[in-house]
């Protein structure tokens, strides 16, 4: 692990009077982790220093071709104060594998943890203490290098930024409106839906746009080639309740690998849930919503941990789920994975990394 060099500011922000109005990802803290690469050298110095912008060249590789990464996770505080992350080394892992798809690379993931940890233990007092908040952290990487040649970037900045965020069902869990996109895609075989990349957002917000437009919070995606195939929501994946069996889409290298999936996936086989990943399609998922022999549907991503689905509707045909409240599955599996986030519930698992 290469050594942190800390600069603080000297002129500290106000931190938000009310926890109820944070919102998600608006307000950041009072400093940032950097840290440059270059090729032959490798990850240099890594260092803390007060929030601010960044000065670049134009012609910067990353505002041209769009190699950049980025990550999401949390820092939750427990009922005695004590902070503790969630599996924060998955993340870092996983951007690594996001860097190797974008020709970016591999990340000093050692040091980028250290780093992550030094820069949250400094910035301890923007963690919000209201029940479902938390500090959201953003490991992101870019791109330096100022040519338009079309190659990978030698050199690149991977940073970390903070934002204190809100709790995301403000009225308790309440189910959303999805609407499923049946002319654009996100993702397709042998592209980068696996990865964490941006460009997969910039391609997704005009359907998202649409969507919302018609009265629906998100979009769900089909699979990029005959569009049959259940994908993902917007940044969640998706997962469906047939009474005790869970079923969701396996991993087929165009939909993201969540950390809330896999984790979810395992506390349902230890609470006794049946687990299946599979392909899925759009057609079965509508008839067995007609049936009654799929019973739930839901979101699992970080920032909501579960999000309900009360509604679907594809090509003009829309089926409702549950009574408007959430479904019995879909609030355990909640209950179980935010107890443990926010240290309610012991971590059988090795989950949790304290501070
Ligand atoms: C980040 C993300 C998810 C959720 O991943 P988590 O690790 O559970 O937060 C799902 N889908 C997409 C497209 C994402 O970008």
């Amino acid at each position: 692990m290469q050594e942190i060099k800390v600069t603080l500011s000297t002129a500290l922000k106000q931190k938000p009077q009310d926890e109820s109005q944070l919102g998600f990802g608006r307000i950041f803290t009072d400093h940032m982790f950097l840290m440059n690469y270059e090729k032959g050298r490798g990850w240099y110095d890594p260092r803390i220093v007060p929030y601010g912008d960044f000065s670049m060249d134009p012609a910067a590789m990353v505002f041209h071709y769009g190699q950049a990464i980025f990550e999401g996770t949390k820092c939750y505080r427990r009922q005695d104060g004590g902070l503790q992350l969630f599996r924060p080394e998955e993340n870092l892992a996983r951007m690594s594998r996001s860097a190797e798809r974008m020709a970016m690379p591999h990340l000093d993931e050692e040091t980028a943890l250290a780093g992550l940890k030094k820069l949250v233990d400094i910035e301890k007092d923007w963690v919000p203490h209201q029940d479902g908040t938390s500090l959201y952290i953003r490991p992101t990487m870019i791109a330096l290098d100022a040519q338009l040649g079309v190659h990978a970037s030698h050199k690149y900045l991977f940073y970390i930024i903070l934002s204190p965020v809100g709790a995301y069902y403000k009225e308790g869990l309440k189910p959303v409106g999805i609407y499923v996109e049946d002319s654009y895609v996100r993702a397709v075989r042998g592209g980068v839906g696996f990865t964490k990349c941006a460009g997969n957002y910039a391609a997704s917000i005009l359907a998202g746009d649409i969507a919302e437009k018609k009265g629906y919070a998100q979009v769900l995606w089909l699979d990029g080639v005959e569009q049959k195939y259940v994908e993902e929501v917007g940044s969640m994946n998706m997962m469906f309740a047939y009474g005790n069996k869970i079923v969701t889409p396996m991993l087929n290298g165009s939909i993201l690998p969540g950390i809330t999936r896999k984790s979810v996936l395992q506390l349902a086989a230890q609470l006794g849930y049946e687990v299946e990943e599979k392909r899925i399609a759009i057609e079965d998922v509508f008839e067995d919503i007609k049936d009654g022999r799929c019973t739930e549907a839901f979101g699992t991503g970080t920032a909501a941990v579960i999000s309900p689905v009360g509604e679907l509707c594809w090509k003009d045909e829309k089926v409702v789920l549950g009574d408007g409240s959430i479904g019995p599955v879909a609030q355990k599996l909640y209950d179980t994975l935010t107890g443990i986030q926010y240290g309610r519930l012991p971590d059988e698992n090795g989950w949790i990394v304290k501070l």
